[in-house]
Parts: structure tokens; C-alpha cells; sequence
């Protein structure tokens, strides 16, 4: 794999890509010309063992993207083989995310509408005739090895295999045997069944790989009726035929499964089960990005140790934690677009992603002041008790959106970095003696600060020009360089904000077996009291802003309330990380 991170890049317009071509040639040849079903179908298939992730979304994105662009199908189906490791829960969140995405497997025609919703598990009976058939025509045998033995003779990459001593087994014997691991006389692991191809291909799939197996587990879906369970191997090109995919596209790692997926669904062509055409695997670089882990089991982990606080954390790659966080359906959308389909493993830098947010969110998101660090500043010489009202766009480029308004008074608050009291060279904000504008409001001059015993500043003091308000005339008198937000302290909405950042401090936490607990961003996560505009106060959760200075912030979909709201951080202004 290279490390080679790409940045910054460039949008385009659906671009093309191997995978485009090959339905460009497919639709050209007819490949798929069938009267009655699209000539594109896809299929995004989870296993339901877990919450889905930003490389899922990449997989969703690819297949219905491609099912929406080419007006065909994708067939959203469970892989749901694995009785032990599977959970109704899982399911659940799966279909949720997929929708959130933006994505549908439901599908308008003449008027009806059409489910495109599959699970491997409906397929069992259907499966278990196949592999009587498969047994039947001599392509199939049961081995009793133990699996140490059946181990043992699978030999390695620079050495052949040996075949089992159970190979030769006539075809009655092993589908008398095979009917009675279903009728569930035998104990887990005591028999397998197996595809007869060839014990010495180099390719180690096709050294009689394992098609079913006993498991005397209960089935989220199928309860138990089953203690035999088919490998997914031997399901998941079974499923696709069934369902008439026609581009079955997965990652790299599945480009030495192809020939099994061939093998298994031509031997089942053969023996009348599915019509030509069938459908072809097709392999592209899954995403790798930067700053975080994908994999499930170490996922599980920072849920089961309590580093982050749950699947839907907002530092979690999860989509339920980025939907927590504010990331956008589009923005996800447009990574993925950009990020492009490609044949080789590279890494994405996570500031593509951020990249794709901003973009999305710019427009979108109503301007706001937020007041995070805060610091009392007083402006002496305003009337006690009579606010004067202030205006600003609710967007900069958008005027149609209209204003907000906020009052301004004797008592304000402002960043704490927004005050020095012997300002650093360059420092252009409050410091004694300096004039800077309160943002939409008036030139202030700062006149000094009050400090508690221990020196810390605990107020600043300041006179204002009653005749430079923003807007007014007079503001074109006064020349200053510094422009500082703030909230009228009487009238600021307090609330929680929480600043989140990245959860590793590593672009590559866990690459080549590292410990991902060695890079965890001790700053991930920092709770702050702020002050915000009081327009705020009708907040709802996912409502999105800009707050000004800071960067785009979500109110929280869990913990946020109208007339209480929760902020977290989505992203910054600026890419600011590592600077
Ligand atoms: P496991 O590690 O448990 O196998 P998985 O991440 O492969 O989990 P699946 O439920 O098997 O999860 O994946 C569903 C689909 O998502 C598969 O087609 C898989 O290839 C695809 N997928 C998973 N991770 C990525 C990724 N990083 N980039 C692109 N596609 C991905
Ligand atoms: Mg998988």
C-alpha cells in the first residue's frame, strides 16, 4: 500500500472510472439487455455485525450512485450468514444510515412501489438446494477432518495441498451426511461441506474452499430453524445471482475470491438455477483516510473501554457519530465523488473530507456569534439599561435571507484572545490605548483592565464613539484595524459547547499492527460555558451555523432542546490542524 496522501483534490464532475467504462462497454455490447429488469443492478451488502462507517459510505455511495446514474437498481441486502455475530439492532442503524446518506432501495414503477430490500438469510433454503445439487453432481463433498487436520492439508503459498482422505466420497454418502447435519445429528464442527475444485491452485480460495458449516446457533432472522449455516463465499455470488446483479462491485481484498465466485455461480448455471448472463465481481481500492480507524473490532473497542462515549460519539468515523457531529449527507457524497474509483490502495488525507464540508456548509449555514473563551467588557461611557439594537446579515453572500439583530449594552462579553494587556507584536486587538471595532456595532477604545489577586484579568475596560456605529455615517471617520465579535452580556443565551477535534494525533494510527491508543488526541474533546447571540434560543437539533471567528457548529441531535441548545464543533474555519 502507498502512502502516498492526497490532498486537496480537485472537484469533477461524475468522473470516469473503470467501473464506468466497464458499464459503458456493457450497456454498448447489451451484456445486460434483458426485457424485464434494468441493465444495471448493483447492491450495497453489510453484514450486520456492527454500525456502518465512513468506508461504508464510500461502497453506498459507489453502488447507488452508479444505479442512479445509470437509471438501474441497487439492491440494498444483509449478508447475514453469521448467526452469532448478528443483531436486529445492527440492521436497524444500517438502514438508517444508508437513508441519511441520501440513498433509497425503494424504487418507483408505473405507479408501485418496489423494495429492493434482501437478506442472505431468506436465501437459505434456496442455498441448501444448491449445495444438495452441488453434492449431487459430484462439485461438492462433506469432509470429516478435524479442522486441524483440514488445516493442516491446505498447505501454504509456495506449497500445494493435500486432499482430504474424504474427497472420494461418493455423492449418496455425502448428501446423506449433509441431510443429517441439517436434521442436526452432529455436533458444530464435526462436518464440513466443501466445493471439489483443485487442492493445488496456487490461488489458496480454490483449494476446496469450506461452503457450509454447522453451527448450532440462534438467527436473528431465522431463529432456529437452521444448524447449518453457508459460508459467505458460497452466498454472497449465489445472492447476486438470485438477484440478478449485474456489476457486483466490492474492495481489493475480495480480488482473490473471484474465481470461487465465478466457479460457484457457473456450476450453478449448469445445473439450471440461474440464466445467462450472470453477474461479474468488480474490485476498487477501498477508502483509507487519514486521522482514523475503520476497523470494527478496534471501533468496539473505543466504545468498550469508554475512550469515546458511544457508537454515535461525534469523534467516531461511524456515521451515526459524524451524523452527531454535522457532517452532511452531500458533503460525504461529494468525498466520495472526489476521492474517485481506482484499482490501487492509497490514502486520502482527512482534510479532503473537511475540505468537502466546508464547501457544503458555507452556503448553507445562517452567520452567528458565539462568544467561547469569555472575558467582561465594559464600555463605561454607554447609558446603563438602554440596549441599542445592532444588524447583521443572516449570510454575507445571501442578502435575501434577510438580517438578524441583537442588542448591544453597557456590558458585553468577548474572546479573552481578543484582549492583550501587553499585546505581542502584530496584535491588533483590544490592548490599552487601542481603538478596534465591535464587530456591527461601535469603535471602542480600551482604557485598561481589573485583575483579581492572583493577576488574572477579570474585566476590560473601554469608552466607545457614539457616532461610528456600523451602518451609520459616521462609522467611515474611523479607521481601525482590529474587528472583535461579542455578545451584550445581559442578553447572551448561555449554553454548552463542545469543541471537538481529531481523536488521533497520528495520520495512521493503527498501520503496521501500531497501538491506536498511543495516538489519542488528549485534546479530541473540550467542554466550554459560552455565551451566545439570543436569537439562538429558538435553536433546534441539527440546526447548523457559522458562528463567526470560529467555524460551523451543529446543535446537538441528542442532548440539544429549543431554548437549551448543545453545540458541538463540526470543523473549523480553516484547516488549521498541525499548524
Ligand atoms: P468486516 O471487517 O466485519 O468484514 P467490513 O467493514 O468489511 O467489515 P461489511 O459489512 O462486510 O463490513 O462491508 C459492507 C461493504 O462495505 C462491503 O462491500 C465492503 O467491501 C464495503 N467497505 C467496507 N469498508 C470499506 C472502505 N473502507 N472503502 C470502501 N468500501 C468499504
Ligand atoms: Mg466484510
Amino acid at each position: 500500500m502507498s502512502n502516498d496522501i492526497k490532498s486537496n483534490a480537485t472537484p469533477a464532475a461524475p468522473a470516469a472510472n473503470f467501473l464506468r467504462n466497464q458499464i459503458d462497454a456493457d450497456l454498448a455490447a447489451g451484456t445486460y439487455a434483458r426485457p424485464d429488469l434494468p441493465n444495471v443492478i448493483t447492491r450495497f451488502p453489510p453484514e450486520p455485525n456492527g454500525y456502518l462507517h465512513i468506508g461504508h459510505a464510500k461502497s453506498i455511495c459507489v453502488n447507488f450512485g452508479l444505479a442512479r446514474d445509470y437509471a438501474g437498481l441497487c439492491h440494498m441486502r444483509f449478508d447475514d450468514t453469521n448467526p452469532e455475530k448478528e443483531e436486529q439492532e445492527y440492521v436497524d442503524t444500517i438502514l438508517d444510515s444508508v437513508k441519511w446518506l441520501g440513498f433509497s432501495w425503494e424504487k418507483e414503477v408505473a405507479g408501485n412501489k418496489q423494495t429492493h430490500l434482501y437478506y442472505a438469510s431468506d436465501y437459505f433454503d434456496k442455498l441448501y438446494e444448491m449445495a444438495e445439487y452441488l453434492i449431487t453432481a459430484g462439485h461438492a463433498y462433506v469432509d470429516s477432518q478435524s479442522a486441524a487436520d483440514m488445516a493442516a492439508n491446505r498447505g501454504n503459498f509456495g506449497e500445494a495441498g493435500k486432499n482430504s482422505p474424504f474427497r472420494d466420497r461418493s455423492p449418496a454418502e455425502s448428501l446423506d451426511l449433509f441431510r443429517r447435519m441439517k436434521a442436526g445429528e452432529f455436533k458444530d464442527g464435526e462436518h464440513i461441506v466443501r466445493a471439489k475444485i483443485d487442492m493445488a491452485s496456487p490461488n489458496m480460495n480454490m483449494r476446496d474452499p469450506a461452503i457450509y458449516r454447522i453451527r448450532h446457533a440462534h438467527h436473528h432472522r431465522t431463529g432456529d430453524k437452521w444448524c447449518i449455516y453457508p459460508m459467505y463465499d458460497y452466498t454472497h455470488p449465489l445472492s447476486d445471482a438470485m438477484e440478478n446483479i449485474t456489476h457486483s462491485i466490492c474492495t481489493l481484498e475480495f480480488q482473490d475470491h473471484r474465481p470461487f465466485y465465478d466457479w460457484v455461480i457457473e456450476r450453478c448455471a449448469e445445473g439450471g438455477f440461474f440464466k445467462k448472463p450472470v453477474p461479474h465481481q468488480y474490485e476498487f481500492a477501498r477508502l483509507n483516510l487519514t486521522y482514523i480507524i475503520t476497523s470494527k473490532r478496534k471501533l468496539r473497542q473505543l466504545v468498550e473501554e469508554a475512550i469515546v462515549d458511544g457508537w454515535d460519539d461525534p469523534r467516531m468515523p461511524t456515521l451515526v457519530g459524524m451524523r452527531r457531529r454535522g457532517y452532511t449527507p452531500e458533503a460525504i457524497q461529494l468525498m466520495a465523488e472526489r476521492t474517485g474509483v481506482t484499482k490501487s490502495d492509497g490514502w486520502i488525507d482527512y482534510s479532503v473530507l473537511e475540505g468537502c464540508l466546508r464547501e457544503d456548509l458555507d452556503p448553507k449555514a445562517p452567520r452567528a456569534t458565539a462568544v467561547l473563551r469569555p472575558l467582561k467588557l465594559i464600555i463605561d461611557n454607554f447609558p446603563e439599561g438602554e440596549p441599542v439594537e445592532c444588524t447583521s446579515p443572516v449570510h454575507p453572500h445571501f442578502p435575501e435571507r434577510g438580517n438578524r439583530v441583537f442588542p448591544i449594552s453597557k456590558e458585553l462579553w468577548i474572546e479573552q484572545e481578543d484582549f492583550m494587556e501587553v499585546p505581542s507584536k502584530g496584535y491588533f486587538r483590544l490592548f490599552p490605548g487601542n481603538k478596534v471595532r465591535l464587530r456591527y456595532g461601535y469603535v471602542v477604545e480600551c482604557t485598561g483592565c481589573d485583575k483579581d489577586a492572583d493577576g488574572n484579568v477579570i474585566a476590560v475596560h473601554c469608552t466607545y464613539f457614539a457616532d461610528s456605529k456600523s451602518g451609520t455615517e459616521g462609522s467611515a471617520n474611523y479607521k481601525v484595524k482590529g474587528n472583535i465579535h461579542w455578545v451584550s452580556a445581559p442578553h447572551a443565551l448561555e449554553a454548552e459547547v463542545r469543541l471537538f477535534d481529531r481523536l488521533f494525533t497520528d495520520p495512521q494510527p493503527d498501520s503496521g499492527g501500531k497501538d491506536f491508543k498511543l495516538a489519542l488526541n488528549p485534546a479530541s474533546k473540550e467542554v466550554v460555558t459560552a455565551y451566545l447571540e439570543p436569537g439562538l434560543s429558538a435553536t433546534m437539533p441539527e440546526d447548523v451555523y457559522q458562528f463567526e471567528r470560529h467555524g460551523y457548529f451543529v446543535a446537538d441531535r441528542v442532548d440539544s432542546v429549543k431554548g437549551k441548545p448543545v453545540f458541538n464543533r463540526v470543523v473549523t474555519l480553516k484547516d488549521s490542524w498541525g499548524k
